[in-house]
């Protein structure tokens, strides 16, 4: 068995060894061409593990085991509550592990540990316990057609799961995005190859460890590491699978749609965003300002619901600009497991490039650079959180998502205005509305373009609401009964009496 040891000390917690082999079948196993991509930690650059990344022929593997629990395998002869036993049990294994998890997800993604042990990993308890509920309650309809040539006729529906569901998600939240994908699909019955992101595997192979220990039949969930490029690519395209369900960039699930449609294959985007937070006049700013600083701070703003455009009215345009750079300039960059820290670092070189990039760009197009900007002087991927005002709804930072600490601020005088320009973008996932008048802020959540929007608070999405985006934020819904609608097809029945 090829596994990392992590230091026992870290987080202050006792870690234990992560398998870093592909789990297929309910075994675990090396790269059958021998493959392996390394794992580097975000804040100190050290590597941490070298993983099996999984070939053509992995693939094919996982894909067949899941296929023969789906075709009549152990798992197909499941009841809707054995199923939720089963989720039940994986929930409660994660609520036993979850310092453990978010000793992984500090070291993986360079993230304070607190955050997803507060609050990404409750939530994933709760997604796993909320399908156990639904997988038993999963019912058709009654219909009564119109008689055809004078017969009378009664009909019901019936709500099948769709077979083999490929899984591919981003390395930013990684265990919160892979409950999104796995909780749904085992609870309408279907089976799961799930491909972790590259840059944050670990979590997911931890989560192997407790899908083994629970007891799912064997080959009813697959885990396979790889690239996006060799492994993902080889999921997306692979004919033995009937859906795939992807989280990431706009860029790649453009072309994991495009692949879908030539093979009619189900498919769910979960990609990218750059939400509107709006500011109106009389907004209470000692509940707006935390909101808004956490709306581009958390998670080092690597967050596809991140507030990152800011429209404030003029009126409280310049407390708003400074308190965000009051907010900004008390973060604490550094170790995930120091006390201490608040912000932790970015993925990757590659992103911190992006993000300095993007920061070089904002003051290149004329917005105010107010705090930030630069990256510190130590190891890692870190860069300060920033915030700029003014420039135009036009500009790259307007436009496009950083997927960093980067807030631009707006000011508006006219809220159609503002709710024009919150809307003059690509994305359309979140969008968030400050304001002391109710009525107002309910007004304003029928006219932004988004798929979600948040009245006076933030939060993670809800287990029992529909998550997912608009325009390029999406396609599809997850989360909720909407999340149960996307892993069934539902079939007519008709009786001619
Ligand atoms: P990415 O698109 O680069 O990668 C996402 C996943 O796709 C990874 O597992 C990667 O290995 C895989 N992949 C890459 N190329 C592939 C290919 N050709 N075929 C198949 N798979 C391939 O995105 P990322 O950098 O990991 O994630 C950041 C993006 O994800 C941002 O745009 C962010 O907003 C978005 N995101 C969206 C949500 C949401 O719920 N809407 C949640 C988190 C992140």
């Amino acid at each position: 068995m090829s596994t990392i040891s992590i230091a026992p000390d870290i987080g202050g917690v006792s870690v234990p060894k992560v398998n870093t082999q592909l789990f297929v079948d309910g075994s675990w196993c090396d790269a059958s061409d021998g493959g392996t991509f390394d794992v580097i930690a975000p804040a100190s650059e050290a590597e941490l593990a070298t993983v099996a990344a999984a070939s053509d022929a992995d693939v094919d593997a996982a894909v067949a085991a899941a296929r023969g629990q789906f075709d009549g395998g152990e798992w197909s002869q499941l009841s809707g509550a054995q199923r939720g036993i089963l989720l039940n049990r994986l929930a409660d294994a994660i609520e036993r592990d979850i310092e453990i998890l978010a000793t992984l997800e500090g070291l993986d993604v360079g993230r304070p540990a607190y955050e997803p042990r507060l609050v990404d990993l409750p939530h994933v308890v709760d997604v796993f316990r909320h399908f156990a509920g639904w997988a038993d309650k999963i019912e058709g309809r009654w219909v009564t057609p119109a008689p055809f040539f004078g017969q009378a006729r009664q009909a019901y529906t019936i709500r099948e799961p769709l077979g083999v569901v490929g899984a591919i998600t981003a390395w930013n939240a990684p265990t919160l995005i892979a409950s999104w994908k796995l909780a749904p699909a085992l609870a309408a019955g279907n089976t799961v190859v799930l491909k972790p992101a590259e840059d944050a595997t670990l979590t997911a192979l931890h989560l192997a460890s407790l899908i083994d220990e629970v007891g799912f039949p064997p080959g009813t969930i697959n885990i396979v590491p790889g690239l996006g490029e060799t492994t993902g690519a080889a999921l997306a395209r692979h004919p033995g699978i009937d859906k795939i369900s992807f989280t990431g960039s706009p860029e790649v699930g453009r072309q994991i749609a495009v692949q879908a449609a030539q093979d009619f294959r189900r498919v769910t985007l979960e990609l990218g965003g750059k939400s509107p937070q709006i500011v109106l006049g009389d907004a209470n700013l000692e509940v707006a300002l935390p909101g808004l600083a956490v709306g581009f701070l958390a998670n080092q703003g690597e967050i596809c619901a991140a507030g990152t455009r800011i429209f404030v009215h003029s009126s409280k345009y310049d407390d708003v600009v400074a308190g965000l750079a009051e907010a900004a300039k008390s973060v604490r960059l550094g170790d995930p497991f120091d006390a201490e820290t608040t912000m932790g670092a970015l993925i990757n070189e590659r992103q911190l490039e992006r993000v300095t990039g993007y920061i070089a760009k904002g003051s290149e197009e004329g917005a105010e650079l107010v705090t930030g900007g630069k990256r510190p002087e130590r190891p890692g991927y870190f860069v300060e959180p920033t915030v700029f005002a003014g420039g135009g709804n036009d500009i790259a930072i307007a436009r496009d998502e950083i997927f960093g600490p980067v807030a631009l601020v707006l000011p508006f005088d006219d809220i159609a205005d503002a709710v024009a320009q919150a809307n003059d973008t690509r994305y359309g996932l979140a969008a968030y509305i400050w304001t002391s008048d109710l009525s107002q802020a309910h007004r304003l959540a029928a006219k932004v373009r988004a798929g979600s929007v948040w009245i006076n608070g933030g939060a993670p999405p809800d287990a029992r609401l529909p998550w997912g985006g608009i325009k390029s934020s999406g396609v599809g819904r997850e989360l909720g009964w909407a999340g149960i609608e996307a892993s069934t097809e539902e079939k007519s029945v008709t009786i001619t009496l």
